[in-house]
């Protein structure tokens, strides 16, 4: 099972629910739980889940290098680069790594081949272990923007080791897991995050902010057709506008987490909310438990 945890804003709580749920599932319920980190421009799932990180590599794009022995200026180049990333003038061809999303459309149509590409680091891979869970995340070079590439490296990987993992121990009753923290917002790294997933996990606020964003989180995924529920965050502030959407939209609520001075102060601590006290713990086995049946309901219907 693929669950992602997204939000349409950032500071909802998010990276709170997904490392939660994952030290519920591995700890309490004995699964074998798999975590990407994919929120790479501020990553910090590594805070509560503290993995020992084993491996760190370099993640790069093609980027390209003109070869002027063979280039005769036509300019075609330019034209199919739609980011403004390459520029032809009389007698010479720029470059603007900074703006190169390494699409290779460039190297592509260049009827000379002049194009060689060349990798451009624009962050870096990490792999461990956070006891028995197993934990992938990355992080973009600051200056960088481009955080689809590391989130494709940490998705490939992660869904690669979980299939094989899955596969390894279809005989036996054990299950696995793969938990997605997908950046905030609803611009391409969160659809690159959330695009396997068989079920999104949105959390929210009951404020006007929380609610204006949710919807636009929920038309995304309603386009990738991906089963959502919604956390409620802080469920005692605001209004019911968010409650109110859910309902008039069928969208489950699966779990309300109230304003408590106590999470935020042993989240401000690093410290996971399910070592507070048995009820939150408990309220992540239920949260599983409604995911769970969610995706039960609709896989009878299908
Ligand atoms: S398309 Fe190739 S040959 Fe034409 S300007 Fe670009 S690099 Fe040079
Ligand atoms: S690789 Fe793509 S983005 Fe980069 S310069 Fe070439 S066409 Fe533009």
């Amino acid at each position: 099972m693929i669950i992602s945890v997204a939000s349409g804003k950032g500071g909802t709580g998010k990276t709170t629910i997904a490392v939660n749920l994952a030290l519920t599932l591995s700890l309490d319920q004995g699964n074998n739980v798999h975590f990407l980190d994919c929120d790479v421009e501020e990553p910090n799932a590594h805070l509560f889940l503290k993995p020992l990180i084993d491996k760190r590599d370099s993640v790069k794009i093609p980027i390209p290098k003109i070869d002027y022995k063979k280039c005769n200026f036509c300019g075609k180049c330019g034209q199919a680069c739609v980011f403004n990333a390459i520029a032809v003038t009389k007698n010479k061809v720029l470059v603007f790594p900074e703006l190169c999303h390494g699409c290779g459309a460039c190297t592509y149509v260049c009827p000379e081949k002049a194009i060689i590409e060349e990798g451009r680091e624009v962050g870096i891979l990490e792999e461990g272990k956070s006891g028995s869970i197993s934990f992938l995340g990355g992080r973009l070079n600051i200056g960088e923007v481009m955080a689809p590439p590391i989130i494709n490296v940490i998705k490939k990987k992660g869904i690669k080791r979980y299939k094989t993992r899955v596969d390894a121990d279809k005989e036996i009753e054990r299950q696995h897991i793969l938990l997605i923290d997908a950046p905030p917002g609803t611009s391409c790294p969160v659809i690159e995050s959330i695009k396997d997933s068989d079920y999104t996990v949105l959390v929210t606020e009951p404020t006007p902010f929380g609610l204006h964003d949710l919807v636009l989180a929920v038309e995304v995924l309603e386009k990738l057709q991906i089963p959502h529920g919604v956390v409620l965050n802080k469920c005692d502030i605001g209004d019911h506008k968010v409650e109110e959407y859910c309902k008039k939209n069928n969208i489950p609520i699966l779990l309300s987490l109230p304003l408590d001075k106590e999470i935020a102060i042993a989240y401000s601590k690093g410290k996971p909310l399910i070592d507070l006290n048995s009820a939150y713990k408990q309220k992540f086995v239920e949260l599983f438990q409604n995911i769970d049946k969610e995706l039960k309901i609709i896989y009878d219907r299908s």
